[in-house]
């Protein structure tokens, strides 16, 4: 059984635990990330990249699949098309950029304000 960890946040979307895992392993290897894209698609992948102040990518984009060595035989094909795009946020690292500097990098990124 695994265990729960309540993870205290602010709420609005907590990433699901491997998920966490991830995000953070990207910031400790972006020194200059302010947030992590995290992309869910509808597979079970997700693809997720660092992103600096400015908006731009502070990593290469990352795909990966929990529990699981290697991405999915649908990405492997399409690289986890647009279309296959369950849900879509910022992971931001602490301490968050100011409320203006979110939106305009969610905007940027992924094209729509939360
Ligand atoms: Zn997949």
């Amino acid at each position: 059984m695994a265990k729960k960890q309540h993870t205290s946040g602010k709420g609005v979307l907590p990433p699901e635990k491997g998920e966490q895992a991830m995000i953070e392993g990207i910031l400790e290897g972006s020194p200059d990330a302010v947030g992590v894209a995290v992309i869910r698609l509808n597979c079970g992948c997700r693809k997720m990249a660092a992103l600096d102040q400015a908006g731009d990518p502070a990593s290469k984009i990352i795909m990966y699949r929990d529990n699981a060595e290697s991405i999915c035989d649908q990405c492997s094909v399409d690289h986890g098309d647009f279309s296959r795009v369950t849900k879509q946020f910022v992971s931001w690292k602490s301490p968050e950029p100011d409320f203006y500097t979110k939106k305009m990098i969610v905007t940027k990124v992924l094209g729509t304000e939360e």
